[in-house]
């Protein structure tokens, strides 16, 4: 266990506190960091004796180690961690927005798409090279003709690219063309993958599995930073419950609950997380409300033709609202949108 002790603790109190946890049969191992101290507690004595620690003022959160997720757990960085693309600032107080279609279908598609994102001022282009469909007779991705296209458009309009990682076979092609490697929620507990995924310094955006716990989410996550790449961005987006009236329920509950428990930086996919373009932009809304750190929106210059996923995307229109509608909640929020 660890117990993360206030800012404010002194001296006195931390010595205090040791002194109770060795009454409790355990030994303590006091860290000072800069900004606070943490006290790592071992020992085979009963541990619900130590939930009484938490009572004391100067202690913030008595946290289980026996959680297995380390390098990913808030109770190890305190800081939020900021990741940098293209001069964007992920995680800190500006907020983002990725948007454009589910798959790249063709030159005039994805052109087409990424203008309308950076004219509406919006900070990266998303599209799938690779799809991970549920049939697989359904549009499998343009695969590397897919990634040229996104560099065409990249080159058009300067916007980074956020595309998809199915194979760890194709891991040096997707990188050469990614500007932030996506791991869709079918993938998020392929281990294999995320360990080679650990070996690249590139961001990777990891989206929430469907049916993936908190824990599980971000055990993935560890998975990834044991390697060696800490560049991790977690995407909610939706888990399957029994409800039916939507494609996913997208588990708002989330955002807070990563924000406490890690200190990577947490968006959000209203898109798949609901699966219906009318419910796009208030549950945007509320993702921001929530403390989302940007959001990836599917956008599709007409979605009625769209290859993939076109029943959730929003129109050229639609984005345009969705853009207008969410900067009052953003400022709302505490952050500005750059
Ligand atoms: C996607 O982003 O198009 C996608 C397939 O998402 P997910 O992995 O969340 O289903
Ligand atoms: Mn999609």
């Amino acid at each position: 266990m660890i117990l993360v002790l206030k800012k404010e603790a002194t001296q006195n109190e931390i010595k205090h506190v040791v002194n109770e946890i060795s009454k409790l049969g355990f030994t303590a191992h006091t860290i000072k960091g800069e900004t606070k101290s943490v006290i790592g507690i071992i020992g085979n004595s009963d541990k619900s004796k130590l939930t009484a620690l938490k009572t004391y003022s100067f202690v913030d959160s008595l946290v289980a180690v026996s959680k297995p997720y380390k390098l990913a757990a808030r109770s190890s960085k305190e800081e939020s961690t900021i990741i940098n693309v293209d001069g964007i600032q992920i995680g800190k107080n500006s907020f983002f927005i990725i948007g454009g279609p589910c798959s790249v279908e063709n030159k005039e598609q994805i052109l087409k798409s990424a203008t309308i994102v950076a004219n509406n001022n919006a900070h990266m282009l998303r599209g799938g090279a690779y799809k991970p469909r549920t049939s697989p007779y359904s549009f499998q991705g343009l695969e590397e003709e897919g990634l040229k296209l996104l560099a065409e458009a990249k080159k058009k309009t300067n916007l980074p690219i956020v595309t998809e990682l199915l194979s760890a076979s194709n891991i040096n092609l997707v990188d050469k063309y990614a500007d932030i490697i996506q791991i869709g929620a079918r993938n998020m507990q392929n281990f294999s993958l995320l360990k080679e995924l650990g070996k690249t310094k590139k961001p990777i955006i990891l989206k929430r599995g469907l049916s993936a716990t908190i824990d599980e989410f971000l055990m993935s996550a560890e998975y990834i930073m044991s390697v060696g790449n800490y560049n991790i961005i977690l995407c909610e987006r939706g888990i399957r419950t029994f409800e039916t009236a939507y494609r996913n329920t997208l588990d708002l509950n989330a955002i807070p609950t990563l924000k406490k428990l890690t200190h990577l930086p947490v968006i959000v996919d209203p898109s798949h997380g609901t699966g219906k373009t009318e419910l796009v932009i208030p549950m945007s809304k509320a993702a921001i409300a929530a403390g989302a750190d940007g959001l990836m929106i599917e956008m599709h210059p007409n979605p009625v033709e769209a290859f993939s996923d076109g029943p959730q995307s929003l129109n050229p229109d639609e984005f345009k609202t969705l853009m207008k509608e969410i900067t009052p909640f953003i400022k709302v929020a505490g952050k500005t949108l750059s």
